[in-house]
């Protein structure tokens, strides 16, 4: 239910969302914001859709899913042109980061949720030898609530979105102010695919009704997100105890070894910051490189900054286009303005460009940073790299590990086998060695992160756990007995019990194989006592 005061808070604001475009001010259009009532019937009317949904196999799921992803390709250009000037980013790059990882998901759970939800058996050791046997079923949960952010506004819900409606869910997504329009385009594709409307809902609004959304009764809620609304999020949903999976910010860590490839590395270091602006989650956000190497790795990231070309999101030869919304433009101006009164060096850009007129920050380079400043230790969210040196591989795991972050971090060394090792003392939910940020990418592999980079899982079999309660059906094959450990308490009831303590609990059978006479001896007992109670009872009635 939601709360008298969320409702009023509502009736308050404004009527519609303008979405502009960072680079050029334009308006791109604008959306209805849902008021709260319009949030609780759409919750409402998720429940009902999902009866029948729950009840259809995986194969139909599928081939809504087929055909909503038949549709994205054949509208790609005109979805990444849409993301483009909603976000500011590269066309190229909402294709590369946004439509290429979805269509591959989007085939990879509609072909592969019945094998990754099939029953379970499993193996329950001794009592299986008494004739028991477990499996483990994975039911829908009802209705899951997505909140998304600006960022990758197309891959982020949408991944959710899939995934949800594959494990017998519906959805009622909604997404950011900054990108209404790519939030309700993904209800329009999945609408086109003849989806039936109650099943995936898109929700326009602000923070507002992302918090009415939270307290409209769903069975669960996926927030993606800042680190202090996701603490908001998981306060409110604590109120029903609404399960909830939160995908935070970072500050990733990159070690460079001395035995690394050192133009590659900064290739990658070069991609994994300014990528989207920066404005990634498990962007690179900040730089070690040992002490032998990093004269060169920085020479060569510098002159590869120097060369990135940026521009309006829709021309075509842009690496990097405008941040998303000045508001994230100044929180990088504060850092980096930090940095460098703390005695940080620009080594490029540092500045907002001067010949682009919207929401452009130069890509940056920063040296002689260490972890007082801001630069290093809150998430900057945008083209910033902060590069620092180290002496030994212990320095470069403790600098790395010594944030409240933990989403992702990479290692690059020649040696694998180092690199593994390494990446094992990293405390963030996903270590790559020799790659960089990409595994958003991957429908296969977890995404989430430790400490404050949030709770649970999205993607491969763990993020699709999420979105299903898993249920435990036990049957014992032999029900015509009692159990040993039932009532009918004795002196030789307790040295059975005592004797199951000794041996059966080794969990070896032999052991378990030298109680059988005492087992046996109560079982037949209580056999009696039951043919006794029948007869007793017998008795009784023919006396009457
Ligand atoms: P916000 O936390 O500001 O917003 C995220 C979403 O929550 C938006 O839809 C927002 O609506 C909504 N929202 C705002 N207030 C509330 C509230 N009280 N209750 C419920 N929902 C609310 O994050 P940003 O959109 O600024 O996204 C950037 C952040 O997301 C960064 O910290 C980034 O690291 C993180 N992120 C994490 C990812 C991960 O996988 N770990 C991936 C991508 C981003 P509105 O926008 O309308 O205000």
């Amino acid at each position: 239910m939601m709360s008298v005061e969320t409702l009023d808070k509502l009736a308050e604001r404004a009527e519609e969302i303008i979405s502009y475009d960072p680079a050029t001010g334009e308006e791109v259009g604008r959306v209805p914001i849902a008021s709260a009532e319009e949030v609780a019937l759409a919750v409402k009317r998720a429940r009902q859709a999902q009866v029948v949904w729950s009840l259809e196999s995986y194969r139909e799921r599928a081939r809504f899913i087929m055909r909503a992803r038949q549709i994205a390709l054949d509208e790609l250009e005109e979805i990444a042109t849409l993301i483009s000037r909603e976000t500011g980013k590269p066309v190229a790059e909402a294709i590369s980061m946004e439509l290429v990882p979805t269509l591959d998901l989007m085939q990879f759970f509609a072909r592969r949720t019945h094998h990754l939800l099939r029953p379970e058996k499993i193996n329950i050791g001794q009592y299986g030898l008494m004739g028991r046997a477990s499996h483990i079923i994975y039911k829908p949960l009802g209705v899951v609530g997505i909140i998304s952010p600006w960022n990758f506004p197309w891959a982020i819900p949408l991944g959710e979105v899939v995934m949800s409606l594959m494990a017998g869910n519906s959805v009622v997504l909604k997404p950011s102010e900054l990108t209404p329009l790519t939030g309700l385009k993904i209800g329009d594709v999945f609408k086109r695919a003849g989806l039936s409307e109650g099943l995936l809902q898109v929700v326009s609004g602000d923070g507002r009704t992302g918090a009415v959304l939270v307290e409209a009764g769903v069975d669960k809620i996926m927030f993606t997100g800042s680190v202090q609304t996701g603490k908001r999020v998981a306060q409110s949903a604590a109120k029903t105890l609404t399960p909830v999976v939160l995908e935070l910010g970072g500050k990733d860590p990159m070690i460079v070894l001395e035995d690394a490839d050192i133009e590659t590395a900064a290739s990658a270091a070069l991609w994994g910051a300014f990528c989207n602006s920066g404005q990634a989650c498990a962007s690179v956000e900040r730089c070690y490189v040992h002490e032998k190497v990093a004269q060169a790795f920085i020479e060569s990231l510098v002159e590869k900054t120097r060369a990135l070309k940026q521009n309006i999101g829709t021309s075509e030869d842009a690496d990097l286009g405008a941040m998303s919304s000045e508001r994230q433009l100044r929180t990088v101006e504060e850092h980096v303005h930090d940095a460098i009164s703390r005695g940080a060096r620009v080594l490029a850009g540092g500045r907002r460009s001067s010949s682009l007129k919207g929401s452009f920050y130069e890509p940056t380079i920063l040296a002689d940073v260490d972890h007082t400043m801001i630069v290093m230790r809150e998430e900057t969210f945008g083209p910033v790299l902060p590069v620092m040196t180290f002496k030994t591989e212990d320095e470069a795991v403790r600098l790395a590990n010594d944030s409240v972050f933990g989403l992702t971090a990479s290692v690059w060394t020649k040696s694998v086998r180092r690199g593994k090792r390494i990446a094992e003392r990293i405390e963030a939910g996903t270590v790559m060695v020799n790659e960089v940020l990409y595994t958003h990418g991957i429908a296969q592999t977890p995404w989430g992160g430790m400490k404050q980079s949030g709770l649970g899982r999205t993607h491969g079999r763990l993020g699709l756990l999420e979105l299903v309660a898993p249920q435990h059906i036990h049957v014992n094959r032999i029900a015509r007995l009692r159990d040993l450990w039932w009532f009918g308490y004795s002196p030789g009831a307790g040295r059975l019990f005592r004797g199951l303590a000794r041996r059966f609990a080794t969990g070896n059978p032999l052991q378990t194989s030298l109680l059988l006479p005492q087992m046996l001896r109560r079982l037949v007992k209580k056999q009696d006592s039951r043919k006794d109670e029948r007869d007793e009872a017998r008795t009784m009635n023919d006396n009457q």
